[in-house]
């Protein structure tokens, strides 16, 4: 629990004054110096300001602490959370506020008509009791101000320190029904004051509005604003913090936008099925705050397919007018390295993603130099200029319609509840939310689907201060929570396959609103294949700048491609044995592969990458990474090495393979990508030319002299043998001497010593499970004798050989101008396929290739043992089966979804730029449709 005072946080309700302190400027700032409305307002106050809203409350209005009318009620979880500031002595650990007040049972007597707290469920087995009463006395032992207070007195518990304990409870907001207490030791004439605690009780919200919108991403930033605009009262709930909180800092930014993927304050592990791990975010505008910020749009003739596939229906002028106005408020063109960009741009050309269409954002055949959220002024890349998709929050004049937005952040939606229409037909009215938690955990889909229990930690606990927030009359609610959670929430509200929403209903009541089987069952995702070269010490251009995508490449491949085929290829009849498309992008510099690699762990084959093991090498890594003490300097050539990468990555557009996403009767969701499963083997052929282009990019020429090439010292080679070093290191053994060795010299040193406690932490915390590591559902640490050691073993051998001899020789006979029967180094226009491939033997990759490259069965298994998620998330509500063309949940009043979900079949390309255009596009749709003269451009 955060307990560090900031001022200034009390006045912070709604969005427009957070957008006045966050963003730092907003057309019309809305709320200022407003009581604080939630638990989670009073989290950051600091002493001074508690004492000042403790002053200015009073109790009064509709108390819910129980009357006669209530005998018995249980005040479930009332009061568990929030900031507690001790009083100067301090005497009790800001922790037993919750204790003291989480879960309690009143018992109104009727006949003496007094109420007193008859336990306090937490402390099992201890009956701790109090009297409750009103007072506006001047009682010594209270504040003695005269205000109205509710108060609850210890002495009649018998128990020792108990008994002298009073607590005096005021409401702050009687709206929300926020309330603020102190809680006070009284011995004898002096008076300490112990703690702050607040209580929030389930309630109604009052003030109604004509949308809600949950999720504050790509798409319900856009979404909410823009129905704003459209003249509406809108509310936007988003679980996550704003952008701007200090411990968010490490998102998204031109420094390396994995970074943001291991902090839970931004993103959450979703580890699925397959093991692999991907991650959805939680954070104020979504996935665009953790993303490598790649914007291509898709073109026409997508939608038109989508319209031809699925029966829905488009509006072009709509789209093109959307796709434009995120583009003017969000992005710039990817910004360029002069030496390596145009070699990778020309690389791409050699192998056939041409033409070169130079700077477009729109996804096209050949190569082209996308957009990006970071911004570029056509000189250099800067680390602090980066933006996101709640920067459409920042432009436009929501009053000028008479529309309003609120922002609630770090309020998750728990719940969607209904009503039902006079034709039966059921109706979103409210939504049912609670503070969100401080951390959140990882989905771990393989132990929900067993079933294995697990107690959650105080952090990740959703408070169990309930409240509703409901729509007006005509009044929408839509969903866009991603791809993965809006299923997730409709079928924990009782929308989704019968079988699932069944068995929700029966462990949790409620009941089943509408059976849609096909809630959840197209969801897909990518699988990128990643190659990592490095880049040579004697590089020309010091610090490496950042680039992601500063080039990509659209391609058609196949025996059956036809010259005469247009633009776009029928999707519908992609497969490897017609015609099929595939694509390179790249990234390189800064921390852009640290944060990716040590996230997502995709060097290691899926079924390693939760195993404590693993766990165990990415916690030392992180750890060191931005440690500048010497404790770390034995890992320096490691991370030194991953800082000099640069990836190209190869990913399948049009996705075949379908997964799942469902819950457990916990609503604890399972999440499938699929990858690989399509019955005509057409992803997997994809994936593996696509792979081959990527290793002729390597061996294209364009590389020759500056990246490293294979040897026992390049850094594959560093990395891996690293890696097993550490392994040793933490079986309480001494290095062998490996190529590369740690050599710490005694126990006693302070690294090894580091080492030896980080593994401690992971096998502590590995039934806890924290951000990075596994589930208590993964195997036990088993140090040597585990299959990571053994794959590091092989593999480390693998890249600390020599490049086989023929290439060798090729090698030399170029430098040394020696003609020889290849091409790749004498300038011919047209490199053969082959001689690329041969040529990219020489260079230092990582992971390790297979030993044939052109094996196509062995390259097939490097992809699916490297392949990970590119959290492109996508369809999991399609249009055309679960939502109609205008978004609305078929077959239920009032209902919408607007996000990844409803696409039925993923753009080509990078995607949020489609999805930030679906939330303009969706506002847009019903403007027309309420036949208002204007729509917004
Ligand atoms: C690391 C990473 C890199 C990426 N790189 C790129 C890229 O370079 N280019 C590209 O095109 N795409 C990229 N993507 C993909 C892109 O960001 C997503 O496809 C896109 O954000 C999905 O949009 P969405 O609106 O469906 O969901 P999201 O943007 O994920 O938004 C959903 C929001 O809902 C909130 N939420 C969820 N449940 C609740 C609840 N119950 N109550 C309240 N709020 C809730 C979440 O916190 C989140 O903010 C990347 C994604 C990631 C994670």
């Amino acid at each position: 629990m955060a307990t560090s005072p900031s001022a200034g946080v009390l006045s912070v309700i709604l969005v427009a004054s957070c957008l006045a302190t966050c963003f730092g400027q907003i057309g019309t700032p809305e709320v200022v110096n407003r009581p604080p409305a939630h638990l989670e307002d009073l989290r950051d106050a600091s002493r001074p300001q508690l004492e000042e809203l403790f002053a200015s409350g009073a109790a009064g209005g509709s108390i819910r602490i129980p009357s006669t009318e209530q005998p018995g009620e249980l005040l479930k979880g009332a009061g568990l959370p929030t900031l507690v500031v001790c009083g100067p002595a301090c005497p009790i650990p800001t922790q037993v506020a919750r204790i003291v007040w989480g879960g309690k049972v009143f018992y109104s007597d009727p006949e003496t008509k007094r109420t007193t707290l008859e336990s306090i469920l937490l402390l099992v087995g201890t009956a701790i009791q109090a009297e409750v009463y009103n007072t506006n006395e001047t009682v010594t032992a209270l504040r003695g101000d005269g205000k109205p207070s509710v108060v609850l007195d210890y002495s009649i518990s018998g128990l020792p320190v108990i008994s002298k304990v009073i607590d005096e409870i005021r409401m702050i907001n009687p709206i929300t029904q926020l309330w603020l207490g102190e809680s006070y030791l009284v011995l004898g004439a002096t008076k300490i004051l112990l703690a702050y605690f607040a209580l929030e009780f389930p309630t109604l919200v009052e003030e109604k509005f004509d949308h809600i919108v949950i999720g504050g991403g790509a798409s319900g930033t856009g979404l909410a604003f823009s129905l704003a605009e459209n003249g509406h009262k809108v509310c936007l709930y988003e679980r996550g913090d704003l952008r701007s909180k200090p411990k968010n800092f490490e998102g998204q930014t031109i420094e390396g936008f994995g970074l943001g993927l291991y902090n839970p304050h931004m993103s959450q592990v979703v580890k699925t099925k397959e093991k692999i791990r991907t991650h959805v975010a939680n954070v104020l505008s979504g996935g665009t705050a953790l993303s490598a910020g790649i914007q291509i749009e898709e073109r026409d003739e997508y939608f038109r397919f989508l319209e031809r596939e699925y029966g829905v229906h488009f509006d072009e002028e709509l789209i093109n007018k959307a796709f434009n106005w995120v583009k003017e408020r969000t992005n710039d063109p990817m910004g360029q390295d002069a030496m390596y960009s145009d070699a990778f741009r020309q690389a791409l050309t050699m192998v056939g993603f041409a033409p070169d269409l130079g700077t477009q954002r729109k996804a096209e055949m050949g190569s082209i130099n996308p957009f990006s959220l970071f911004k570029y002024d056509g000189d250099k890349l800067s680390p602090d200029r980066e933006r996101r998709a709640s920067d459409v929050l920042l432009k436009g004049d929501l009053s000028a319609n008479g529309g309003a937005l609120t922002v609630r952040y770090r309020q998750t939606v728990l719940k969607i509840e209904f009503e039902e229409t006079a034709d039966g037909v059921p109706k979103a009215a409210c939504v049912v939310f609670g503070d969100s938690p401080d951390e959140l955990m990882p989905v771990d889909s393989i132990a929900n689907e067993r079933g294995t229990e697990r107690e959650p930690r105080d952090t990740e606990r959703v408070m169990n201060s309930f409240k509703k927030l409901c729509v007006n009359p005509g009044g929408e609610i839509w969903l866009s929570a991603g791809s993965i959670y809006t299923p997730v929430l409709l079928m924990k509200s009782g929308v989704g396959p019968k079988a699932v929403v069944d068995k929700v209903v029966a462990k949790n009541g409620g009941k089943a609103v509408k059976y849609i089987e096909e809630l959840g069952k197209n969801i897909h995702d990518r699988n990128f294949v990643p190659l990592v070269v490095f880049f040579d010490k004697d590089l020309p251009e010091p610090g490496l700048p950042a680039t992601y995508a500063s080039y990509s490449g659209l391609q058609r491949v196949g025996d059956n491609c036809q010259a005469d085929q247009g633009e776009m290829l029928d999707l519908s009849a992609v497969s490897k044995d017609s015609c099929t498309y595939i694509n390179q992008e790249e990234v390189k510099g800064a921390d852009s592969l640290w944060g990716l690699l040590w996230s997502t762990r995709l060097f290691f084959p899926p079924e390693f990458r939760s195993l404590p093991e693993v766990d165990f090498l990415v916690e030392v890594m992180i750890s060191c990474n931005n440690d500048s003490s010497l404790l770390c300097a034995p890992l320096s050539p490691l991370i030194e090495c991953i800082k000099k990468g640069a990836g190209f990555f190869a990913f399948v557009p049009v996705v075949q393979s379908r997964g799942e996403v469902t819950v457990n009767e916990d609503g604890g969701p399972i999440v499938s990508g699929g990858y690989y499963t399509d019955h005509g083997g057409h992803d997997l052929y994809t994936a593996v030319e696509a792979l081959k282009r990527s290793l002729r990019i390597v061996g294209s020429g364009m590389f020759d002299d500056m990246m490293q090439k294979r040897s026992p010292l390049s850094c594959p080679a560093q990395v891996l043998n690293g890696l097993l070093d550490l392994f040793l290191i933490a079986a309480r053994r001494l290095p062998l001497p490996s190529t590369y060795a740690l050599t710490p010299q005694s126990p006693q040193e302070p690294f090894y010593q580091f080492v030896q406690s980080t593994r401690d932490k992971v096998l502590n915390s590995s039934s806890s499970s924290s951000s990075t590591s596994s589930s208590a559902a993964e195997a036990e640490w088993q140090g040597e004798g585990s299959p990571v050691f053994q794959w590091l073993r092989e593999k480390a051998q693998l890249a600390s050989e020599l490049p086989p001899l023929p290439a060798r020789v090729r090698d030399l006979a170029c430098q040394h101008h020696i003609p020889l029967a290849g091409p790749w180094c004498n300038g011919d226009a047209q490199p053969k396929d082959k001689a690329q491939m041969e040529h990219a033997k020489q260079f230092a990759i990582f992971p390790p290739l297979p030993v044939d490259l052109f094996d196509d069965k062995a390259l097939a298994t490097f992809a699916k043992a490297h392949g990970t998620s590119i959290w492109h998330w996508t369809g999991s509500a399609p249009m055309g089966t679960v939502v109609d063309s205008q978004f609305r949940v078929k077959g239920i009043d009032g209902l919408n979804i607007c996000d990844a979900s409803v696409f039925p079949q993923m753009s080509r390309m990078n995607v949020q730029a489609d999805y930030m255009m679906a939330g303009r596009y969706a506002a847009m749709m019903r403007q027309q449709e309420g036949g208002d003269a204007e729509h917004p451009d």
